[in-house]
């Protein structure tokens, strides 16, 4: 039974009874019976206040994961709260041999083997191990 229900049943009780109340005795059964009934209304509605706040705190405990998680990835932190090396992040300046520009690149430009120039737009090979062109005369 709930607040309302044991409120009812307790009004029900009373007005069931064959047993004769005064008439302040009455007024006052009344009035507490009255006040009962406020107090279980106004904590039924604090307790939708506090599962609304319950999802509202789960949500942000949800959104903090998320930032952290992005955080940790950022500084290179893994879960036990250590520095960890990240080879995929590093960058490597080049020189753009059409205008000498300093290009940098990550290690996605290496594996698709070339990027293009943001001064001039040139398209900058970077196969690392392209060694064909030297020795194309040693045919005797
Ligand atoms: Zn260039």
């Amino acid at each position: 039974m709930n607040g309302y229900e044991k409120i009812a049943y307790l009004k029900g009780l009373i007005e069931g009874s064959d047993f004769e109340l005064e008439p302040k005795v009455k007024r006052a059964v009344d009035a507490l019976l009255d006040t009962l009934s406020a107090i279980a209304e106004d904590l039924s509605k604090t307790n939708l206040r506090v599962d609304e706040l319950d999802d509202s705190v789960e949500e942000v405990y949800g959104t903090m994961e998320v930032i952290s998680h992005t955080i940790m990835e950022t500084l290179n932190i893994d879960e036990h709260g250590h520095f960890y090396e990240d080879d995929d992040d590093e960058l490597y300046d080049i020189l753009c041999p059409n205008c000498g520009e300093v290009v940098v690149v990550d290690e996605d430009s290496f594996d698709e083997g070339s990027v293009v120039c943001f001064e001039c737009g040139t398209l900058i090979d970077l196969d690392l191990d392209d060694d064909d062109d030297d020795d194309d005369d040693d045919d005797d």
